[in-house]
């Protein structure tokens, strides 16, 4: 007999004809004149056809090959879990008052099954605010998934949900991973892994929603809508919600819940903008503007790690050349494609190194408990308002170090980062309504 259940509510090819599938859907199929994927919903292009014929789609490659020839079978989604006796929430740990209001309103929403955003500022425990309400669709039996744009941050996430809710079935997905896929109750993936589900999902909590790629991907934003029942619902987690998603907030089409506090109940760290006369020019010849040769030095003296963020992998070479020069070595470089990344990341977590050159990789999701933060370049068009303030957001998140600072080096100020700062001084005015403190 076998085990059907990787097929619940998911719609993938079958490694042998099984007739308790039923026929299944031909996963490249003719549209008019011409060829459309049925798992990802992308137009398959005329040279993307295989010696032996068959039309491939190129979009979702990286889940498996579908093609002409392939079938996609599916079983709707039946919901079959054995739900864990109460308590279902095993975290020990305390939600502060201002988190307890938040909590206690992400859960009315959900429990009224409405599509909801939590705007939650960098480092106030968001996704502990999730828990009650994920409880409670957990006991009602619900299938949920919790998705992620960003690989970092499901692999940060899935070991805390899954001591969180220590009885609950789980699985995670992403690219390589090298687990097989386990039929589960709560399931922790990027959103791409959400293209090989169909009408899945009661609840689908979406981490980062204003996270690259999602943003810009129509294809992925697809996949969430198909992965939810059509009785289903979601919730959005952001920080620092696009301008589509601000507008929806001004037209009430999506319910909000607001939490302008970090946990320690401090205001953020203001980004501090510095003029830098051509810092590019400069750094073709591996100098870095004066006052960040100063302040690298200043931190030096006195032990302070810092972040310092640079707008291309290409910049990583003469800063840390230029860093050097200055006699801080200590330190490494890390970019997106650096297979070293998360034992680097790891380091300075650990303090054995003092800091991190860095590309935007590390603008989310990344938590260190004392650092300072330098952004060299911010007039780059690389930093988005969101980055600027997320990487803003990785300075003063422990209680014992919240003033952190954040500086901007910039050849002029810029729209984006005047928007970010704009968006910090506003974050912070809220903050303060609800008693948040100065650092
Ligand atoms: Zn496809």
């Amino acid at each position: 007999m076998n085990d059907l259940s990787e097929f619940f509510g998911r719609r993938i090819p079958a490694r042998q004809v099984m007739p308790a599938l039923g026929d299944g859907q031909v996963a490249v199929q003719r549209v008019g004149r011409r060829y459309r994927c049925q798992r990802c919903q992308q137009w398959v292009q005329p040279e993307d056809r295989l010696p032996n014929g068959a039309w491939y789609c190129r979009h979702c490659l990286q889940l498996g090959r579908v093609t002409s020839q392939t079938k996609l079978y599916t079983i709707p989604e039946p919901n079959r879990f054995t739900i864990p006796p109460a308590p279902i929430l095993t975290w020990t740990g305390k939600l502060s008052d201002d988190q307890q209001r938040a909590a206690r309103a992400v859960r009315d929403l959900t429990q009224r099954k409405q599509n909801q955003l939590l705007w939650a500022v960098t480092g106030a425990g968001k996704t502990e605010i999730v828990y009650p309400a994920l409880a409670w669709a957990l006991a009602r039996g619900w299938r949920v998934a919790w998705v992620s744009p960003r690989v970092d941050v499901c692999l940060e996430l899935a070991p805390r949900i899954r001591q969180a809710f220590a009885a609950v079935s789980q699985c995670l997905l992403y690219g390589e991973q090298p687990l097989p896929y386990a039929y589960s109750q709560l399931t922790v993936c990027t959103t791409h892994q959400l293209l090989r589900f169909e009408r899945a999902f009661d609840w689908i909590i979406v981490d980062e929603v204003d996270a690259f790629p999602l943003t810009t991907s129509p294809l992925l934003q697809d996949a969430i809508t198909r992965a939810e029942k059509t009785t289903g619902c979601h919730l959005y987690l952001t920080a620092t919600p696009g301008e589509a998603l601000q507008r929806q907030i001004r037209r009430h089409e999506v319910a909000t819940t607001y939490l302008p506090l970090r946990y320690h109940g401090f205001l953020l760290p203001r980004l501090q903008l510095r003029l830098a006369w051509r810092w590019r020019a400069a750094l073709v010849k591996s100098q870095l503007p004066r006052g960040l040769q100063r302040q690298v030095l200043a931190y030096a003296r006195v032990g302070q790690r810092f972040l310092l963020f640079v707008p291309h992998v290409r910049a990583l070479e003469p800063v840390m050349a230029a860093l050097a020069r200055l006699a801080i070595r200590n330190g490494v470089s890390v970019h997106a494609a650096d297979p070293d990344r998360t034992a680097k990341v790891q380091a300075l977590r650990d303090k054995r190194v003092d800091f991190l050159v860095t590309t935007t990789i590390l603008e989310r999701g990344v938590t260190f408990p004392a650092i300072a933060v330098i952004v060299l370049g911010g007039d780059d068009p690389i930093f988005s308002t969101a980055a600027l303030v997320q990487i803003a957001g990785r300075a003063g998140r422990h209680a014992d170090f919240p003033a952190g600072e954040v500086t901007c080096y910039a050849q002029s100020q810029t729209r984006t980062i005047h928007r970010a700062q704009r968006m910090i001084d506003q974050l912070n005015r809220q903050g303060r309504r609800q008693g948040g403190r100065r650092p």
